[in-house]
């Protein structure tokens, strides 16, 4: 279980993060919707270490992550695709993947993960000398997605990973991560400004206003509430 609690976050003035409380399974998909600059972002980096806290605890399993090193958070069990995907672009796919698992030396395990990810994504097997930066959008995508599950998560953080992706490949990969989730038991926390998408996959969802949750609950019946959407998703 990854738990925020009272989570503040400033830059200069900007308060982006404004008590931010919430927990996801590390069983299931949880959804993060909310529109521009709600703070969606922030908290994903915050949860990774990348922005410091003014207060607040993260908890994974009990244990506290806030005030550790993101390579440490990464090796706690918190793996970020970010938004934009930042890979390597002149490295090849299999250099990429690689890079995800610095954290875990062991041969073994990492061989049997690259062979996941192989079977979850074949476009990478089938490309591993290629450049990263010649493949497509989605492909890219894929890559982002098989470079964080190199370093074995329990929980996969999302951000914003439909940008600038077709409808069908958006759709094709939020499922085909989805179904990894289920099957290898970890968790997704999925940021999206595409919130229809999010919340077609997620159990759980949060709609996130002004940096802290404004409500919560199953993520299908947020999805059916037309109030909802009118109101915070529209
Ligand atoms: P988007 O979907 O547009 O990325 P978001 O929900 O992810 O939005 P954040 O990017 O987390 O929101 O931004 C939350 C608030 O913090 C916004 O008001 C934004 O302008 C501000 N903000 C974000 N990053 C910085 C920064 N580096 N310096 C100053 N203000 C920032």
């Amino acid at each position: 279980m990854l738990e925020a609690k009272d989570l503040v976050l400033e830059y200069g003035g900007v308060r982006a993060l404004n008590g931010m409380s919430f927990t996801a399974s590390t069983e299931q998909v949880t959804a993060v919707v909310g529109s521009n600059g709600a703070g969606k972002t922030t908290l994903m980096n915050a949860i990774c270490g990348l922005v410091k806290l003014a207060s607040g605890e993260i908890r994974l399993d009990g244990a506290k992550l806030n005030g550790l090193a993101p390579d440490d958070i990464v090796r706690k069990g918190i793996s970020l695709v970010p938004e934009g995907r930042e890979l390597f672009p002149k490295l090849s796919v299999l250099e990429n993947l690689l890079l995800g698992a610095t954290v875990r030396p062991d041969p073994t395990r990492r061989r049997k993960t690259l062979e996941r990810i192989f079977e979850l994504f074949p476009v990478l097997a089938n490309r591993q000398k290629q450049q990263a930066g010649r493949m497509s959008g989605g492909e890219q995508q894929m890559l982002a997605f098989g470079r964080a599950l190199m370093a074995q998560p329990k929980m996969l953080l999302l951000d914003e990973p439909s940008i600038g992706l077709a409808p069908m490949v958006e759709e094709q990969l939020i499922s085909a991560i989805s179904d990894y989730s289920r099957e290898s038991g970890i968790g997704v926390l999925i940021v999206e400004q595409n919130a229809m998408l999010a919340l077609e996959y997620a159990q759980h969802a949060y709609v996130v206003e002004q940096g802290r949750v404004a409500l919560s609950g199953p993520a299908a019946e947020i999805r059916d509430d037309p109030a909802v959407i009118a109101s915070y998703l529209g």
